[in-house]
Formats: C-alpha cells, sequence, structure tokens
C-alpha cells in the first residue's frame, strides 16, 4: 500500500516554482519499467509533464496508492510497524521510507537577525516574480535552484544580488552531448555508494548549477554576471542590520572551476578509452569563472536597495512523524544503501541512496529493484520465524 498525504506527484504539483523544468533530460526520465516514449528525447519536462508522467507511471502499474493519507506517525511494536494516518491505522511488517529528501528549505538561523521589513521566501513558496514586493532581491544560494530564480527575477525587471557559497559548475553540453549523457555514458552516475571514497560530502554536495531549457543553455555565474546579477559571496552573518558577505569568491570559483574540469578530463578519458572520440566534438574547455572586479563584502538590509530574499539554500527531509529512533541529531536518516537501522524499515528517493544517481527521479530504477530484494528477503525470513501471514 502507498500512502500519500497529497495526490500522486505531489511534490511537482505543490512544491515548485512555475517556470521550472526538470534539468535532467527526458531520454533520462525513467521509472521501473516505464519511459519518457515522446517526440523530444533531449527537451526538459515542464511541472505539468511530469506530473502526467507520474501519475502515467501510477496508472500503468495500478499502483495501490490511498491518496490524501498523512502518515502522522510510525512506531515499531514487536516486530511490526504501528502506522497512524489522517486517515486510519494500520500494521505492518516493513515500512519504505519514500517521503522525499526535499520536504523542507534549510534556511541558516542567521535568518533571525534580518530586518523585519524584508519579504522572504523559500524555494518551497516561491511561484513567480510576481510574488515578490518591488525592489532588490537578495537570492542566496548558487546551486540548481538558485541560478535559475536569480535568473529569472532578474529578468523581470529586478535588481539581483546573488550570494554565492559553495558551488558545482556544470555546462549544459559538453563536446556535443548534454552534460549528464556524459555523466550517463561515462558510468559516473552508476557509481556505487560502497564505492564512494567520502560518501558524507557526496550526499551533501550541492546540486549543479544546470537548468533544462528548450535552448539548451548554460547557466553559470559568468551567464549571470554578464546578465546584470551582482554576484557576491556567501553570506556569512547578519549584523546590526547589515548582511555580511565572505570574501573568499575567488577561491570558490577556482574550486570550482578546478571540479569542472576534472569531471571533464574523466569524460575525455573514458572517450579515449572507450575509442568513442569520433561520436562526440572537440576537447573544450570553458573561460574560468569570471571574479567581479570587487565584491561588496556588505549590505545594508534597512536601506531599501533590498526589499526581499529568496532562501535557495538547500533542501532536507522531515521526519518528524517518523517515531523510529533512526535519525541522528542533524536529521540524517541512518541507513546502508537504504536498508535502515531497523528491521523491516526501508528508504528510497534519498541523494546518493545506492549510486550516484540516487539523487534523481531515474535513480529509483536500479534502486527499487535492489532494495526489494532485500526486503522480500526480510519478509520471507520472518514470516518463517512468526509464522504470520502478509500485510
Ligand atoms: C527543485 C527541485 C528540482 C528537481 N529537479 C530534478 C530534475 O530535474 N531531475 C530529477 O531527476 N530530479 C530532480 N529533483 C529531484 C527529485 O525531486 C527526486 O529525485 C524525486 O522527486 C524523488 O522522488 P520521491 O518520490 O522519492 O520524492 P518526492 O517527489 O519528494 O515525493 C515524496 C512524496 O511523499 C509525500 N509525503 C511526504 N511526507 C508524507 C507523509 N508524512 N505522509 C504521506 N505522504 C507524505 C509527499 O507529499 C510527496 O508526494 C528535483 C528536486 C527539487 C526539489
Amino acid at each position: 500500500m502507498v500512502l500519500e498525504r497529497g495526490e500522486v506527484a505531489n511534490s511537482w504539483r505543490r512544491e515548485r516554482w512555475d517556470s521550472l523544468r526538470l534539468l535532467t533530460p527526458n531520454w533520462q526520465c525513467r521509472l521501473p519499467g516505464y519511459r519518457y516514449e515522446g517526440p523530444d528525447p533531449d527537451g526538459f519536462m515542464t511541472m505539468s509533464d511530469v506530473v502526467a508522467f507520474v501519475s502515467g507511471f501510477a496508472v500503468a502499474t495500478a499502483a495501490p496508492v490511498r491518496t490524501h493519507t498523512a502518515v502522522t506517525s510510525v512506531r515499531q511494536t514487536d516486530e511490526e510497524y504501528q502506522v497512524t494516518t489522517s486517515n486510519g491505522d494500520y500494521r505492518c511488517r516493513s515500512v519504505v521510507l519514500a517521503s522525499g529528501a526535499c520536504n523542507v528549505q534549510s534556511v541558516p538561523a542567521l535568518r533571525q537577525a534580518l530586518p523585519p521589513s524584508l519579504e522572504c521566501f523559500t524555494a518551497l513558496e516561491y511561484r513567480n516574480p510576481d510574488q515578490l514586493p518591488e525592489g532588490g532581491v537578495l537570492v542566496v544560494g548558487a546551486s540548481a535552484t538558485g541560478v535559475q530564480l536569480a535568473d529569472e527575477i532578474h529578468r523581470s525587471g529586478r535588481r539581483v544580488t546573488l550570494s554565492v557559497g559553495e558551488h558545482v559548475r556544470l555546462p549544459r553540453t559538453y563536446r556535443g552531448r548534454d552534460v549528464l549523457w556524459w555523466m550517463d555514458a561515462s558510468g559516473i552516475w552508476n557509481q556505487r555508494y560502497d564505492e564512494i571514497d567520502d560518501l558524507t560530502r557526496a550526499r551533501r554536495l550541492p546540486s549543479p548549477q544546470l537548468v533544462g531549457t528548450p535552448e539548451r543553455t548554460t547557466l553559470d555565474l559568468n551567464v549571470l554576471g554578464t546578465a546584470g546579477v551582482e554576484i557576491v559571496g556567501r553570506l556569512s552573518a547578519v549584523r546590526d542590520g547589515r548582511a555580511l558577505f565572505s570574501g573568499g569568491l575567488r577561491n570558490q570559483f577556482a574550486l570550482a572551476d578546478l571540479k569542472m574540469d576534472r569531471l571533464l578530463d574523466t569524460f575525455d578519458d573514458w572517450a579515449r578509452s572507450q575509442t568513442r572520440d569520433a561520436d562526440v566534438g572537440p576537447r573544450e574547455r570553458f573561460e574560468p569563472t569570471r571574479a567581479p572586479a570587487s565584491s561588496r563584502l556588505d549590505c545594508d538590509l534597512r536601506s531599501g536597495e533590498i526589499r526581499s530574499i529568496v532562501w535557495a539554500t538547500g533542501f532536507r527531509p522531515d521526519y518528524s512523524w517518523l517515531d523510529v529512533p533512526v535519525v541522528d541529531g542533524k536529521g540524517h536518516l541512518r541507513h546502508e544503501g537504504g536498508v535502515v537501522d531497523a528491521p523491516g524499515l526501508y528508504a528510497i528517493g534519498l541523494p546518493v541512496l545506492r549510486r550516484r544517481k540516487s539523487t534523481f527521479i531515474h535513480g529509483a530504477e536500479d534502486d527499487a529493484r535492489d532494495l526489494i530484494d532485500h526486503l522480500a528477503g526480510y519478509l520471507a525470513k520472518s514470516t518463517v520465524r512468526h509464522g504470520i501471514s502478509n500485510f
């Protein structure tokens, strides 16, 4: 049984901004036994396309979904779980936590020191620029969400300041192919969680600066800076109504450029070793990120120059309803490749759960197969032990 507090594809219906398109190409939109079959494999789905895609999967699989059923508590009792919902209670031997990795916006604690005159929006609340008051906007965070929102808000005619911390720079296309084609073909997406040196870091890595547009444009800090978005360093503090930005922009840029070049080297090595050089364009390298001649280190938030703040500072899951002691002090679920630290409890849909691609929709395909094997084994064993019939 699948319990859903809203409707099928709820997060895509209710928690995304109006103009969002997937940054993964259509050919990569896959769910187990189900894939995009339309006429534009290299295009990028709008939110209504994603809702149709996920809803189509639910129909095709005849998934037993109970919509408008919010899980308010999951408790362990002996070898069973007691699941309390807004629509009745259930007992079951196994629970898969598929409640998403992006339920809540992570907003830094310094927000409490902001002058009350500023209007604040999280990326989960933001829909379009019309929502914002007239005047300047500070977008905090320059990963996929931050660069996309800074670009859209700037195009609406507002002055945008973009505060940039650690980020992952990627070109949309490389040697004539989508950069995510390279991730797929070179095997990077498939890298397993137990083969990654620093798994904790891989799981916390910011999303890449990518946007899905019909024109297949790159959206990096050079593009935004040229368009007129003011780039400043990481928002490090708010003191006496002033926002203080870190001075380490050049280092941040150099690091992101270095990592991008290393990744492109990996792609080149792969193409050479697989004798694929003839199938792709010539090797490319991109202009380093241009540091502004002098970036501002602070800004008076009471002066009226900035009227609103958009937090694009990342998301985190919400497990406030999970009454099983498997969440650490930082809010992270304790699990080994999705096998949670409590018998019969599993998770799916979390960043780098079992592979690098687990962060994305198509990652569920292989992860589900692996986890179901484990889950079926668990149910078979506990059935034999207790002679109980299946849920
Ligand atoms: C802004 C943004 C852009 C993204 N862009 C891309 C992209 O371009 N390509 C890509 O592949 N991936 C993208 N992702 C990642 C993508 O969202 C995830 O890979 C995918 O949604 C994971 O699916 P899921 O079903 O695990 O989680 P979700 O889609 O988050 O679904 C979780 C569901 O659980 C429900 N739920 C939560 N709590 C409860 C509860 N207590 N009781 C009942 N129901 C509950 C929610 O209503 C929701 O419907 C993006 C994510 C975000 C936030």
